[in-house]
Protein backbone atom coordinates (compact mmCIF):
# COMPACT_ATOMS: atom_id res chain seq x y z
CA UNK A 1 0.00 0.00 0.00
CA UNK A 2 0.85 3.56 -0.71
CA UNK A 3 1.03 5.89 2.40
CA UNK A 4 1.41 9.19 3.02
CA UNK A 5 2.93 10.89 6.26
CA UNK A 6 2.15 14.10 6.41
CA UNK A 7 4.81 15.78 9.06
CA UNK A 8 8.63 15.14 9.25
CA UNK A 9 8.65 15.66 13.15
CA UNK A 10 8.74 13.48 16.03
CA UNK A 11 5.46 11.36 15.27
CA UNK A 12 5.04 11.39 11.73
CA UNK A 13 9.11 10.18 11.43
CA UNK A 14 8.05 7.57 13.75
CA UNK A 15 5.34 6.39 12.16
CA UNK A 16 7.37 6.37 8.73
CA UNK A 17 9.94 4.26 10.28
CA UNK A 18 7.40 1.49 11.14
CA UNK A 19 5.30 1.83 8.08
CA UNK A 20 8.46 1.50 5.98
CA UNK A 21 9.55 -2.09 8.04
CA UNK A 22 6.18 -3.18 7.54
CA UNK A 23 6.82 -2.92 3.73
CA UNK A 24 5.00 -0.15 2.28
CA UNK A 25 5.53 2.12 0.01
CA UNK A 26 6.64 5.40 2.28
CA UNK A 27 6.34 9.52 1.03
CA UNK A 28 6.94 11.58 4.05
CA UNK A 29 5.99 14.97 3.64
CA UNK A 30 7.17 17.97 5.21
CA UNK A 31 9.47 20.41 5.16
CA UNK A 32 13.19 20.52 7.11
CA UNK A 33 13.84 22.87 9.87
CA UNK A 34 13.81 26.58 8.88
CA UNK A 35 17.53 28.13 8.47
CA UNK A 36 16.20 31.62 9.99
CA UNK A 37 12.87 31.47 12.21
CA UNK A 38 12.35 36.01 11.38
CA UNK A 39 12.62 34.91 7.58
CA UNK A 40 10.54 32.00 7.41
CA UNK A 41 6.92 31.96 6.02
CA UNK A 42 6.27 27.91 6.32
CA UNK A 43 5.53 26.29 9.10
CA UNK A 44 7.42 25.87 12.50
CA UNK A 45 7.65 22.15 14.06
CA UNK A 46 8.36 21.57 17.72
CA UNK A 47 11.39 19.63 17.51
CA UNK A 48 14.26 22.50 16.59
CA UNK A 49 15.94 22.05 19.68
CA UNK A 50 18.65 19.36 21.66
CA UNK A 51 16.97 18.59 24.96
CA UNK A 52 13.71 16.74 25.89
CA UNK A 53 13.59 14.77 28.85
CA UNK A 54 12.64 10.56 28.60
CA UNK A 55 11.27 8.85 31.35
CA UNK A 56 8.65 6.80 32.53
CA UNK A 57 8.08 8.03 35.76
CA UNK A 58 5.24 10.03 35.11
CA UNK A 59 1.69 9.91 37.36
CA UNK A 60 -0.29 8.99 34.24
CA UNK A 61 -0.28 4.85 33.26
CA UNK A 62 -0.99 5.94 29.54
CA UNK A 63 2.00 8.49 29.38
CA UNK A 64 4.13 6.02 31.26
CA UNK A 65 3.66 3.19 29.15
CA UNK A 66 4.24 5.30 25.57
CA UNK A 67 7.61 6.39 27.08
CA UNK A 68 8.97 2.79 28.38
CA UNK A 69 7.72 1.04 24.75
CA UNK A 70 9.47 4.18 22.96
CA UNK A 71 12.44 3.82 25.34
CA UNK A 72 12.73 0.46 24.81
CA UNK A 73 13.56 1.30 20.89
CA UNK A 74 15.73 4.37 21.41
CA UNK A 75 18.73 1.83 20.47
CA UNK A 76 17.30 0.42 17.46
CA UNK A 77 16.62 3.67 16.18
CA UNK A 78 19.87 5.08 16.29
CA UNK A 79 21.49 1.46 15.03
CA UNK A 80 18.73 1.62 12.16
CA UNK A 81 19.46 5.48 11.31
CA UNK A 82 23.09 5.41 12.47
CA UNK A 83 22.37 8.98 14.69
CA UNK A 84 23.01 8.70 18.31
CA UNK A 85 20.18 11.03 20.67
CA UNK A 86 19.56 9.72 23.63
CA UNK A 87 21.79 10.88 26.94
CA UNK A 88 21.03 8.89 29.90
CA UNK A 89 20.99 11.61 32.61
CA UNK A 90 18.67 9.54 34.96
CA UNK A 91 15.23 11.90 35.73
CA UNK A 92 13.97 13.56 38.98
CA UNK A 93 10.67 14.68 39.77
CA UNK A 94 9.31 16.86 42.82
CA UNK A 95 6.83 18.17 44.67
CA UNK A 96 4.73 18.52 47.99
CA UNK A 97 5.32 15.47 49.71
CA UNK A 98 1.59 15.38 50.33
CA UNK A 99 0.56 16.99 46.79
CA UNK A 100 -2.06 14.52 44.91
CA UNK A 101 -0.01 14.36 41.89
CA UNK A 102 2.99 13.01 44.12
CA UNK A 103 -0.09 10.65 45.46
CA UNK A 104 -0.48 9.55 41.69
CA UNK A 105 3.08 9.20 40.68
CA UNK A 106 3.89 6.71 43.33
CA UNK A 107 0.73 4.74 42.43
CA UNK A 108 2.06 4.48 38.79
CA UNK A 109 5.47 3.86 39.48
CA UNK A 110 4.52 0.36 41.73
CA UNK A 111 1.60 -0.68 39.04
CA UNK A 112 4.03 0.08 36.32
CA UNK A 113 7.21 -1.32 37.88
CA UNK A 114 9.13 1.55 36.98
CA UNK A 115 12.77 1.27 39.26
CA UNK A 116 13.14 4.34 40.86
CA UNK A 117 13.78 5.79 44.72
CA UNK A 118 12.29 8.70 46.25
CA UNK A 119 13.63 10.60 49.01
CA UNK A 120 11.84 13.56 51.52
CA UNK A 121 13.55 16.43 52.41
CA UNK A 122 17.27 16.51 54.15
CA UNK A 123 17.70 13.17 51.98
CA UNK A 124 17.67 14.64 48.94
CA UNK A 125 20.73 16.64 49.30
CA UNK A 126 22.54 13.63 50.08
CA UNK A 127 21.91 12.59 46.15
CA UNK A 128 21.73 16.01 44.56
CA UNK A 129 23.75 18.36 46.65
CA UNK A 130 23.13 21.05 43.90
CA UNK A 131 19.71 21.27 44.54
CA UNK A 132 17.59 22.81 47.21
CA UNK A 133 13.82 22.70 47.38
CA UNK A 134 11.67 23.72 50.18
CA UNK A 135 10.76 21.69 53.36
CA UNK A 136 8.30 19.01 53.07
CA UNK A 137 9.34 18.01 49.10
CA UNK A 138 9.50 14.72 48.27
CA UNK A 139 11.99 13.53 44.94
CA UNK A 140 11.69 10.82 43.61
CA UNK A 141 14.20 9.56 40.85
CA UNK A 142 14.68 7.04 38.03
CA UNK A 143 18.57 7.13 37.10
CA UNK A 144 18.21 4.67 34.43
CA UNK A 145 15.88 4.47 31.02
CA UNK A 146 15.64 8.24 31.75
CA UNK A 147 17.44 11.13 31.27
CA UNK A 148 17.52 13.67 28.01
CA UNK A 149 16.84 13.23 23.67
CA UNK A 150 17.97 15.77 21.18
CA UNK A 151 14.74 15.67 19.76
CA UNK A 152 16.48 16.98 16.00
CA UNK A 153 18.48 13.81 16.02
CA UNK A 154 15.69 11.48 17.28
CA UNK A 155 14.20 12.92 13.82
CA UNK A 156 16.96 12.60 11.42
CA UNK A 157 17.70 9.33 12.53
CA UNK A 158 13.80 8.70 12.24
CA UNK A 159 13.96 9.64 8.57
CA UNK A 160 17.28 7.98 8.00
CA UNK A 161 15.70 4.70 9.13
CA UNK A 162 12.69 4.85 7.22
CA UNK A 163 14.49 6.02 4.38
CA UNK A 164 16.80 2.94 4.68
CA UNK A 165 13.38 0.88 4.00
CA UNK A 166 12.60 2.10 1.08
CA UNK A 167 10.69 5.55 2.25
CA UNK A 168 10.72 9.23 0.10
CA UNK A 169 11.27 11.97 1.98
CA UNK A 170 9.85 14.96 0.38
CA UNK A 171 10.45 18.54 1.66
CA UNK A 172 7.45 19.71 1.26
CA UNK A 173 4.68 21.66 3.08
CA UNK A 174 1.36 19.78 2.40
CA UNK A 175 -1.48 22.30 1.45
CA UNK A 176 -4.86 20.39 0.90
CA UNK A 177 -5.91 16.78 1.19
CA UNK A 178 -8.40 15.44 -1.41
CA UNK A 179 -10.12 11.96 -0.64
CA UNK A 180 -10.92 10.34 -4.16
CA UNK A 181 -12.36 7.19 -5.93
CA UNK A 182 -8.48 6.19 -6.44
CA UNK A 183 -7.18 7.07 -2.86
CA UNK A 184 -6.31 10.43 -1.42
CA UNK A 185 -4.41 13.84 -3.35
CA UNK A 186 -2.04 15.35 -1.26
CA UNK A 187 -1.60 19.04 -2.91
CA UNK A 188 1.91 20.87 -2.37
CA UNK A 189 3.68 23.96 -3.71
CA UNK A 190 5.59 21.81 -6.28
CA UNK A 191 2.83 19.32 -7.37
CA UNK A 192 0.59 16.63 -5.64
CA UNK A 193 0.75 13.32 -3.81
CA UNK A 194 -1.64 10.10 -5.35
CA UNK A 195 -1.70 8.03 -2.13
CA UNK A 196 -3.89 4.86 -1.20
CA UNK A 197 -4.11 6.59 2.48
CA UNK A 198 -2.79 9.34 4.23
CA UNK A 199 -1.08 10.27 8.20
CA UNK A 200 -1.79 13.30 9.26
CA UNK A 201 1.02 14.06 11.95
CA UNK A 202 1.42 18.02 11.14
CA UNK A 203 2.15 18.69 14.79
CA UNK A 204 0.40 22.02 15.93
CA UNK A 205 -0.87 22.43 12.66
CA UNK A 206 -2.81 19.35 12.09
CA UNK A 207 -5.74 20.52 13.22
CA UNK A 208 -6.17 23.76 10.34
CA UNK A 209 -4.76 20.96 7.46
CA UNK A 210 -7.47 18.69 8.35
CA UNK A 211 -10.63 21.63 9.45
CA UNK A 212 -10.58 18.65 12.58
CA UNK A 213 -13.47 19.30 14.57
CA UNK A 214 -12.70 18.17 17.78
CA UNK A 215 -10.74 20.84 19.35
CA UNK A 216 -7.30 20.68 20.09
CA UNK A 217 -5.58 23.42 21.90
CA UNK A 218 -2.19 25.06 20.79
CA UNK A 219 -0.54 26.72 23.35
CA UNK A 220 2.69 29.51 23.46
CA UNK A 221 5.39 28.54 25.74
CA UNK A 222 8.97 29.83 26.11
CA UNK A 223 12.04 28.01 27.42
CA UNK A 224 14.65 30.27 28.56
CA UNK A 225 18.22 29.20 27.38
CA UNK A 226 20.96 29.90 29.90
CA UNK A 227 24.33 29.66 29.16
CA UNK A 228 27.25 28.17 30.93
CA UNK A 229 31.00 28.79 31.51
CA UNK A 230 33.13 25.48 31.44
CA UNK A 231 33.60 25.36 35.19
CA UNK A 232 29.67 25.99 35.94
CA UNK A 233 29.14 23.14 32.83
CA UNK A 234 31.56 21.14 34.76
CA UNK A 235 29.96 21.44 38.26
CA UNK A 236 26.35 20.92 36.71
CA UNK A 237 27.80 18.31 34.58
CA UNK A 238 26.02 15.28 36.83
CA UNK A 239 22.40 16.86 37.10
CA UNK A 240 19.35 14.67 36.17
CA UNK A 241 16.42 16.19 33.87
CA UNK A 242 14.40 17.63 36.47
CA UNK A 243 10.64 18.38 36.78
CA UNK A 244 9.28 20.50 40.00
CA UNK A 245 6.54 21.92 40.97
CA UNK A 246 5.29 23.81 44.37
CA UNK A 247 1.65 24.57 45.67
CA UNK A 248 2.16 28.49 44.30
CA UNK A 249 1.94 27.37 40.88
CA UNK A 250 5.36 27.13 39.76
CA UNK A 251 5.36 23.74 37.14
CA UNK A 252 8.94 23.88 35.67
CA UNK A 253 11.45 21.29 34.47
CA UNK A 254 15.10 21.49 33.61
CA UNK A 255 17.76 19.91 31.14
CA UNK A 256 21.32 19.38 32.40
CA UNK A 257 23.83 21.10 30.67
CA UNK A 258 23.60 20.16 27.12
CA UNK A 259 26.30 21.44 24.40
CA UNK A 260 24.41 22.87 21.42
CA UNK A 261 25.17 23.27 17.72
CA UNK A 262 26.64 27.22 18.40
CA UNK A 263 29.45 25.43 20.70
CA UNK A 264 27.71 26.96 23.74
CA UNK A 265 26.28 24.78 26.83
CA UNK A 266 22.95 25.49 28.01
CA UNK A 267 21.15 24.55 30.91
CA UNK A 268 17.34 24.82 29.63
CA UNK A 269 14.70 25.48 31.50
CA UNK A 270 10.81 26.02 30.36
CA UNK A 271 7.05 25.64 32.32
CA UNK A 272 4.87 28.96 31.26
CA UNK A 273 2.84 29.53 34.51
CA UNK A 274 0.07 30.39 32.46
CA UNK A 275 -1.77 28.30 29.27
CA UNK A 276 -1.80 31.24 26.13
CA UNK A 277 -3.82 29.21 23.21
CA UNK A 278 -2.96 30.55 19.65
CA UNK A 279 -6.02 30.13 17.10
CA UNK A 280 -5.10 29.49 13.64
CA UNK A 281 -1.95 28.87 11.81
CA UNK A 282 -0.97 32.00 11.25
CA UNK A 283 -1.07 32.78 15.04
CA UNK A 284 1.11 29.56 15.67
CA UNK A 285 3.73 30.77 12.96
CA UNK A 286 3.38 34.43 14.47
CA UNK A 287 4.41 33.46 17.60
CA UNK A 288 7.03 31.15 16.34
CA UNK A 289 8.65 33.93 15.09
CA UNK A 290 8.00 36.33 18.33
CA UNK A 291 11.39 35.71 19.97
CA UNK A 292 9.24 34.29 23.46
CA UNK A 293 7.87 36.07 25.77
CA UNK A 294 10.55 37.92 28.10
CA UNK A 295 8.57 37.73 31.31
CA UNK A 296 8.18 33.94 31.14
CA UNK A 297 11.68 34.26 30.79
CA UNK A 298 12.60 36.12 33.81
CA UNK A 299 10.35 33.93 35.99
CA UNK A 300 11.80 31.09 34.70
CA UNK A 301 15.63 32.25 35.69
CA UNK A 302 14.30 33.19 38.80
CA UNK A 303 12.73 29.76 39.42
CA UNK A 304 15.69 27.92 38.14
CA UNK A 305 17.88 30.14 41.04
CA UNK A 306 15.99 29.14 43.82
CA UNK A 307 16.68 25.13 43.09
CA UNK A 308 19.82 25.46 41.89
CA UNK A 309 21.45 28.26 44.48
CA UNK A 310 24.55 29.32 43.17
CA UNK A 311 24.08 29.32 39.42
CA UNK A 312 26.02 31.11 37.09
CA UNK A 313 24.64 32.46 34.11
CA UNK A 314 26.63 33.77 31.64
CA UNK A 315 24.14 35.05 29.16
CA UNK A 316 20.27 34.18 28.28
CA UNK A 317 17.60 34.03 26.29
CA UNK A 318 14.12 33.25 25.06
CA UNK A 319 13.22 30.88 22.81
CA UNK A 320 9.70 30.28 21.29
CA UNK A 321 7.82 26.97 21.26
CA UNK A 322 4.58 25.84 21.18
CA UNK A 323 2.51 22.55 22.56
CA UNK A 324 -0.54 20.89 21.27
CA UNK A 325 -3.17 19.16 23.91
CA UNK A 326 -7.03 17.84 23.54
CA UNK A 327 -8.86 18.38 26.43
CA UNK A 328 -7.96 14.97 27.47
CA UNK A 329 -4.85 15.30 27.80
CA UNK A 330 -4.44 12.49 25.50
CA UNK A 331 -2.99 12.31 22.18
CA UNK A 332 -5.49 12.37 19.22
CA UNK A 333 -4.94 9.11 16.93
CA UNK A 334 -7.50 7.89 14.93
CA UNK A 335 -9.48 7.63 11.46
CA UNK A 336 -11.10 10.61 10.21
CA UNK A 337 -11.97 7.81 7.59
CA UNK A 338 -10.50 4.71 6.12
CA UNK A 339 -8.11 6.69 4.10
CA UNK A 340 -6.99 9.52 5.94
CA UNK A 341 -5.71 9.48 9.37
CA UNK A 342 -4.49 11.32 12.14
CA UNK A 343 -1.70 10.99 15.03
CA UNK A 344 -1.27 14.80 16.93
CA UNK A 345 -1.52 16.55 19.60
CA UNK A 346 1.34 15.08 22.53
CA UNK A 347 -0.03 16.77 24.95
CA UNK A 348 3.84 18.09 26.16
CA UNK A 349 5.31 15.08 26.28
CA UNK A 350 5.35 13.41 22.49
CA UNK A 351 9.13 13.88 22.77
CA UNK A 352 10.29 11.17 24.61
CA UNK A 353 6.91 9.07 23.56
CA UNK A 354 6.96 9.76 19.80
CA UNK A 355 7.97 6.22 18.29
CA UNK A 356 4.94 5.08 20.27
CA UNK A 357 2.87 7.33 19.23
CA UNK A 358 4.18 7.00 15.75
CA UNK A 359 3.54 3.08 16.05
CA UNK A 360 0.04 3.73 17.45
CA UNK A 361 -0.17 6.40 14.06
CA UNK A 362 0.61 3.62 11.96
CA UNK A 363 -1.72 0.80 13.40
CA UNK A 364 -4.65 3.47 12.79
CA UNK A 365 -3.81 4.25 9.03
CA UNK A 366 -3.86 0.73 8.47
CA UNK A 367 -7.17 0.57 9.66
CA UNK A 368 -5.81 -2.03 12.76
CA UNK A 369 -7.64 -1.22 16.35
CA UNK A 370 -5.19 0.55 19.00
CA UNK A 371 -4.69 -1.92 21.72
CA UNK A 372 -6.83 -1.69 24.68
CA UNK A 373 -4.30 0.21 26.55
CA UNK A 374 -4.61 3.06 24.21
CA UNK A 375 -7.94 3.39 23.91
CA UNK A 376 -7.81 6.65 26.00
CA UNK A 377 -6.50 8.17 22.58
CA UNK A 378 -8.75 10.73 21.28
CA UNK A 379 -11.00 9.99 17.83
CA UNK A 380 -10.68 12.76 15.91
C1 LIG B 1 9.42 24.01 24.88
C2 LIG B 1 9.00 22.60 24.76
C3 LIG B 1 9.54 21.63 25.60
C4 LIG B 1 9.14 20.32 25.51
N1 LIG B 1 9.68 19.40 26.33
C5 LIG B 1 9.36 18.10 26.18
C6 LIG B 1 10.01 17.12 26.97
O1 LIG B 1 10.86 17.45 27.80
N2 LIG B 1 9.70 15.81 26.78
C7 LIG B 1 8.76 15.44 25.85
O2 LIG B 1 8.50 14.24 25.73
N3 LIG B 1 8.13 16.34 25.09
C8 LIG B 1 8.41 17.66 25.24
N4 LIG B 1 7.81 18.59 24.45
C9 LIG B 1 6.75 18.17 23.53
C10 LIG B 1 7.25 17.63 22.22
O3 LIG B 1 8.29 18.41 21.67
C11 LIG B 1 6.04 17.62 21.28
O4 LIG B 1 5.00 16.89 21.93
C12 LIG B 1 6.39 16.96 19.97
O5 LIG B 1 7.30 17.76 19.25
C13 LIG B 1 5.13 16.76 19.15
O6 LIG B 1 5.46 15.96 18.04
P1 LIG B 1 4.64 16.08 16.69
O7 LIG B 1 5.23 15.15 15.74
O8 LIG B 1 3.17 16.03 17.00
O9 LIG B 1 4.89 17.60 16.22
P2 LIG B 1 6.23 18.24 15.70
O10 LIG B 1 7.40 17.61 16.35
O11 LIG B 1 6.04 19.72 15.83
O12 LIG B 1 6.26 17.86 14.16
C14 LIG B 1 5.28 18.32 13.29
C15 LIG B 1 5.90 18.45 11.92
O13 LIG B 1 4.86 18.72 10.99
C16 LIG B 1 5.36 19.64 10.04
N5 LIG B 1 4.22 20.28 9.39
C17 LIG B 1 3.34 21.16 9.88
N6 LIG B 1 2.43 21.49 8.96
C18 LIG B 1 2.74 20.79 7.84
C19 LIG B 1 2.18 20.72 6.54
N7 LIG B 1 1.10 21.41 6.21
N8 LIG B 1 2.77 19.92 5.63
C20 LIG B 1 3.86 19.18 5.94
N9 LIG B 1 4.43 19.23 7.17
C21 LIG B 1 3.88 20.01 8.10
C22 LIG B 1 6.26 20.57 10.82
O14 LIG B 1 7.19 21.17 9.96
C23 LIG B 1 6.90 19.59 11.80
O15 LIG B 1 8.12 19.08 11.28
C24 LIG B 1 8.17 19.94 24.54
C25 LIG B 1 7.64 20.90 23.68
C26 LIG B 1 8.03 22.22 23.80
C27 LIG B 1 7.45 23.22 22.88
Amino acid sequence: MHIAVIGAGLIGAAAARHLAKMGHQITLIGPDEPANFANHTGVFGSHYDEGRITRSLDPNPFWSRVGRNSIARYGEIAREGDTAFYTETGCAIAGPKDSPLIAEMAKTVQAENITCSTYQDGEISTVLPMLSFPAGTSLTLEPQNAGHISPRRLVVAQIAAAKRQGATHLPQIATNITETAQGVRIAHASGHVQADRVLVAAGAYSAALLGLSTPIDVMQRTVVMMQLGPDEAHRLASLPSLIWFDSQGIDCYMLPPIRYPDGNVYLKTGGDRVDVPLRGAQAITAWFKSGGDTQVAQMLLQATRAVLPGLQVASHHAVPCVTSYTQADYPMIGQLSPRISVATAGCGRAAKSSDELGRLGATTVLGQPLPDWAKVCVAP
